[in-house]
């Protein structure tokens, strides 16, 4: 009759035990016996029994218990009206409907909450049914709870654990132990972009591209036979993009079922971090490209595979010339642009497979192996092109060039370190020697490092010591055959190694600024003999004097110049200064000022060298030029190749249209000759007529008539 089941009790059986005489018991009453029964129940277990009306007849101890054991205040008194445990207001009034309706034979369950005598909450299963007699009629209702509070907290606590889990930030999943997921919460949704409906049941494979279909058992045999398992992974979102993860995965077993939960890290931020710090370790902020460390790096396996093949391994060391020039001129955030520049052609010159790194300020190294490392000149005559494009930086076109150093595995070094300082060695040889140009590594003992010092300590004394004598090397009109000028070309005659060629000394003389006060004296020197010439009357009409860099962007040269003229008498259109292209062109305002200056002094301006640089005509048209030279390596192309001819045709024609004289550097060929007269060329000059002379050899071979054609 306890039993809590609606309607299961039989009717007989509740009449019988409510009659005892009549189930045949007689030495123990029956009420005896169920009062026992339902007083030894649990103390969360109570029972009562009311009249249909509703009043309290009989409640067993742990009811009565729970009010403190007083029956008179409950007894007889309608149930939902007792003094029971704080009852309120709407429990009273259902109490009263669940007992009109257990008088008609309705039995109810629900729980009720109320507070308990000590205060606290509880939760109770109740239920009320009535008891029938023999012709079916209702007898009694009996009305029995018991304590489910500890349950319905266990409910809570676990559907407030599920609802922490769902809305928890981090990524939960749930796997079964075949691999496919269980559970999901809202972040892991989110996480992968899928719905929560989608993703319960999806095989792991789809989610982590990593795990190959097949590979779950052995995965799962492992995270049972560990517990747990942490590992870094990529789970793949639902638009395809991967994200970076690090998980850990817990093994359990439930009631005899095997699950894992597994926690998700999405550590995209950690990685594009540790990316980040990676880069600056081996990168170079400015360029991007690779630094020293990486370039060692990558250097270093390129040995080791090249050893293994028999195969060269290439580096090259490429300096920007003039960089500081560069800087001073822009500011360092031209300077960067342009360390840019050349960077991203650096790169468009090589292979993907191969490296190039900046290593310095205006250094950049390259490691060539595989097809490149066959033909590392034509590689470096590539990238010499590549550089001395026009760059343009803030509207202002410059033209930079470099020079290259090259040394190679296993030739030139074994290792890293010493590949990287043979080419650079070779870097400074190709700079030595005129730039824009690619220098291999010899291991010559006369060779750059250990001359630099010795020459430059002698340069410094060279002036006082009167060591410099110019050479001239008499330059031939054309038109008429005759001699028709000179250019001054300085030698050095050194105490121990002889007659030096400006070759070896001029750089040095550049980069510690010698070349100033050597740059006068040449000045005053030619002029000196041209009065020496004037005075024996076989001057030549002009006297070329060839200006460094350094001198032209002296602000007081014109002054300079105007001194010596003076000094010596000798008339401003007689002296022919020679510039080349660099010099003009990094700084054009000033260029053009300075050689206005010499101009409206009557001074001759030749541009030198042309033809190595890469500026149009048209673009030195501005230049006030009266004489352009063009290049020896020019000249010696013209009669091995057709296109050469055209140009040297179309460059004379054009200069003459601009009002230039138009001299050809290095003629050593009649052929040369023929083709340079034949397109209108006017003068020239090489060994074809003569080697620069001594003063007095020229001034004899001119009383003997010689160089004239
Ligand atoms: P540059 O001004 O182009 O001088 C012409 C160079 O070509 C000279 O070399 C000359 O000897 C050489 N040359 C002339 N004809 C021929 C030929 O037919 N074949 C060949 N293979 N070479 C020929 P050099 O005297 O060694 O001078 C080299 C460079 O040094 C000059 O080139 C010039 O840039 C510079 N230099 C010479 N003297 C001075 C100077 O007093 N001051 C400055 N700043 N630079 C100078
Ligand atoms: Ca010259
Ligand atoms: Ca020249």
């Amino acid at each position: 009759m306890i039993d809590a089941g609606k309607g299961q009790h039989s009717k007989a059986a509740v009449v019988d035990a409510l009659n005892p005489g009549q189930a045949g018991e007689s030495d123990h009453n029956y009420h005896d016996y169920l009062r026992e029964i339902m007083d030894g129940l649990s103390p969360s277990v109570f029972v009562g029994l009311l009249t249909t009306g509703g009043a309290l007849l009989y409640a067993n101890r742990a009811a009565l218990e729970a009010i403190g054991g007083n029956h008179d205040k409950v007894l007889g008194k309608h149930f939902a009206a007792t003094p029971w445990w704080a009852f309120s207001a709407s429990l009273r009034r259902r109490l009263r409907k669940a007992i009109r309706q257990a008088a008609k034979g309705e039995s109810s369950r629900f729980d009720m909450t109320l507070r308990d005598s000590a205060g606290r909450l509880r939760v109770m299963d109740f239920t009320l049914h009535p008891v029938y007699g023999r012709q079916g009629q209702i007898l009694y209702l009996v009305p029995s709870a018991h304590d489910v509070t500890d349950r319905i907290q266990a409910e809570q606590a676990l559907r407030m654990t599920q609802f922490a889990v769902d809305h928890a930030q981090g990524i939960v999943f749930q796997m079964n132990a075949d691999g496919r997921v269980r559970y999901v919460n809202e972040s892991a949704c989110r996480h992968l972009g899928y719905a929560r409906e989608e993703l319960v049941g999806m095989p792991v494979h789809e989610i982590d591209p990593r795990i190959a279909e097949g590979d779950w058992p052995a995965l799962w045999d492992r995270l049972k036979a560990q517990r747990s398992v942490r590992l870094e992974s990529i789970h793949r979102h639902r638009d395809g993009h991967g994200i970076p993860v690090e998980i850990s995965a817990n093994y359990f077993e439930y009631e005899g079922e095997e699950y894992s939960f597994v926690y998700v890290d999405d550590i995209s931020e950690r990685k594009a971090t540790e990316e980040r710090i990676r880069h600056l370790a081996y990168y170079d902020s400015v360029t991007g490209l690779p630094n020293r460390i990486l370039l060692c790096d990558r250097l270093n396996q390129a040995i080791d595979s090249a050893g293994r093949s028999g195969q060269q391994v290439i580096v090259l060391f490429i300096g920007l010339d003039r960089f500081k020039l560069v800087n001073s001129v822009l500011g360092h955030a031209g300077g960067d642009e342009v360390l840019r520049i050349a960077a991203t052609r650096l790169v468009a010159a090589i292979d993907q497979t191969d490296t190039v790194a900046r290593i310095g300020g205006d250094e950049f190294a390259m490691v060539l192996s595989g097809p490149r490392a066959v033909d590392p000149t034509r590689t470096a005559r590539r990238i010499l092109d590549a550089i001395a494009q026009p760059v343009d930086v803030a509207g202002q076109e410059l033209f930079v060039t470099c020079s290259i150093g090259a040394a190679i595995y296993p030739d030139d070094g074994t290792d890293a370190d010493e590949l990287l300082k043979h080419a650079c060695t070779a870097l400074h040889r190709a700079k030595a020697q005129g730039r824009n140009d690619v220098h291999a590594y010899t291991p010559d003992p006369g060779g750059w490092d250990p001359e630099w010092l010795p020459l430059e300590a002698g340069l410094r004394k060279a002036l006082q010591r009167g060591e410099f004598e110019l050479h001239y090397q008499p330059r031939i009109d054309l038109r008429t055959g005759g001699f028709s000028g000179t250019e001054a070309l300085l030698r050095w005659r050194h105490p121990d190694k002889g007659m030096l060629l400006p070759a070896r000394f001029i750089p040095i003389a550049e980069e510690t600024g010698l070349i100033l006060p050597i740059g006068e004296w040449v000045l005053q020197a030619a002029c000196l003999q041209q009065r020496v010439w004037l005075d024996k009357g076989v001057a030549p009409a002009h006297i070329g004097v060839n200006i460094s860099a350094r001198q032209f962007r002296q602000p007081d040269l014109a002054r300079h110049v105007a001194r010596v003229l003076q000094e010596t008498g000798v008339d401003p259109c007689q002296l022919e200064i020679e510039l080349t292209e660099s010099m003009l062109i990094q700084d054009v305002d000033s260029a053009i000022h300075a050689m206005s200056e010499l101009k409206d002094m009557g001074v001759h301006i030749a541009l030198d060298d042309f033809g190595t640089g890469y500026s149009s005509l048209s673009y030195l048209r501005r230049f006030p030029i009266d004489t352009l030279k063009i290049d020896r390596s020019f000249v010696s192309e013209i009669t091995s190749d057709q296109s050469s001819a055209a140009i040297a045709d179309a460059i004379i024609a054009m200069a003459h249209r601009l009002g230039m004289t138009v001299i050809a550097e290095g003629v050593e060929t009649t052929d040369q000759l023929d083709i340079l007269r034949g397109s209108g060329c006017d003068h020239a000059q090489g060994y074809l007529f003569s080697r620069p002379l001594p003063a007095d050899a020229l001034t004899q071979g001119l009383a003997q008539g010689l160089f004239a054609t």
